[in-house]
């Protein structure tokens, strides 16, 4: 049953606003959609990025279609072991964490990827029998007119293409196992010439490594967020991608397993954020639509400048009208500005759509606030899959302290 704004109604009744809601279909079908495009690659590893949406019911329905986990931390992997992963199923792609977090890892069976050079020499000169991957950075960026160079822009992430000389070096001196090439540069693939140009890049790395397993090339594929969005041609990239692919393996003498870790494709626009309009303020120029909720549930708006599409779920005929709509932290908490919006009254209920990745999973308490419930729809049933917090979540590791009484001064 596709989701609809009747379903969101009767969900908001029955669980409470705001709301969180994942339809379970649309992540299936945008899963099944990315295996398709690649049905022509022998081996094909989708690992989902945990840091997208993390509520473990999520990563079990995501299991359940064979997808492995793309971790940046010790707690997602835990909550991948937890949700029934085994821990080959899940990779494991930190920045700047220590070394001991990574060994604590790597212990618990977990593939290890490596994005600078200190800690793979001090990885391997102590543990020179575990696989690790290597996490490059290409450099590669689109120019105007869809150029493409090989910028030198700093980025925090991965080893430089241009330290690979130094690379080999380590992994000579310390005998590691190379068993991975990964990249993942954090840019929406728009233009895939450009992706397929840094792939040769990878390719060309991945030839220094004789005992490779997998080359992963990370993620970047963009969806819509309002009508007519450019996103990534996801059956092109994987037609052009799959044939070089393949070539590359023919060369290389071995299938090597391709790995993608999508977190925006696969759970964005499964999600729908609810939450009501409490106060409707018509100042001089502009009509404010102030909603029960603000940035500490959704931060896109303001950390971004994101666009979400909103709509009014409780007049979605009305005649549109322009608001700026903004939550109640004291704060400028602002979702939209201008917008138009089917006439808005106060109680309505507002969805803000694409709200499956990075809203819930960065929502805060500021202003002291609890985080809203989270509900899967499922097999055409809604199912709570994390409580709304109570004031108890607020005060949980707070220690009160008793203080001497006040000394009067004289
Ligand atoms: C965040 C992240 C992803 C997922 O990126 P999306 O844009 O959500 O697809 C993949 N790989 C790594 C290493 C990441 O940090």
């Amino acid at each position: 049953m596709k989701m609809d704004a009747k379903t969101l109604l009767q969900l908001a009744e029955e669980f409470g606003n705001p709301l969180y809601v994942y339809d379970a279909e649309k992540i299936q079908t945008q899963y099944h959609k990315l295996e398709k495009a690649f049905s022509k690659v022998k081996q094909l590893r989708i690992n989902y990025a945990v840091k997208a949406l993390s509520n473990i019911s999520v990563l079990k329905l995501l299991k359940q279609l064979g997808s492995g986990l793309d971790t940046v931390s010790i707690q997602e992997v835990q909550l991948g072991l937890m949700a029934g992963y085994q821990p080959e199923k899940i990779i494991y792609t930190p920045n700047g964490v220590s070394l001991e977090e990574i060994e604590e890892v790597a212990a618990l069976g977990v593939q290890i990827n490596i994005d600078n050079l200190s800690v793979l020499e001090q990885f391997g000169a102590k543990h020179p029998s575990v696989p690790v991957c290597i996490r490059i950075n290409p450099h590669v960026m689109a120019g105007g007119n869809s150029n493409i160079s090989v910028g030198h822009i700093d980025s925090k992430f991965g080893i430089s293409i241009h330290q690979l000389p130094h690379l080999l070096r380590i992994v000579q001196n310390t005998g590691m196992h190379i068993n991975g090439i990964h990249m993942h540069t954090g840019s929406d693939i728009l233009d895939i010439e450009v992706f397929l140009y840094a792939a040769e890049i990878l390719f060309d790395t991945a030839k220094n490594f004789k005992e490779l397993e997998f080359i992963d090339f990370g993620s970047g594929f963009k969806v819509p967020y309002k009508k007519d969005d450019i996103h990534t041609d996801i059956e092109e990239l994987g037609k052009k991608l799959s044939k070089r692919y393949n070539s590359f393996c023919a060369e290389y003498g071995k299938d090597l397993t391709l790995c993608f870790e999508p977190g925006k494709f696969l759970v964005s626009e499964a999600g729908y954020f609810i939450a009501k309009v409490n106060v409707v303020k018509q100042t001089t120029s502009t009509v404010f639509a102030g909603v029960d909720s603000g940035f500490n549930h959704l931060i896109r708006p303001m950390l971004y400048g994101s666009y979400h599409h909103i709509e009014n779920l409780s007049n979605p005929k009305g005649k549109e009208r322009f608001y700026s709509v903004v939550g109640y932290i004291c704060e400028t908490d602002t979702f939209a500005s201008n917008r138009r919006i089917a006439e808005i009254k106060e109680g309505d209920l507002l969805c803000f759509r694409n709200s499956g990745a990075y809203c819930f999973s960065m929502s805060s308490n500021y202003n002291s606030r609890v985080r809203p419930a989270e509900v899967l729809w499922y097999n055409g049933k809604g199912h709570l899959i994390r409580k709304r917090e109570t004031f108890d979540d607020i005060i949980r590791n707070q220690v009160v302290i008793d203080l001497e009484p006040a000394t009067v001064k004289i």
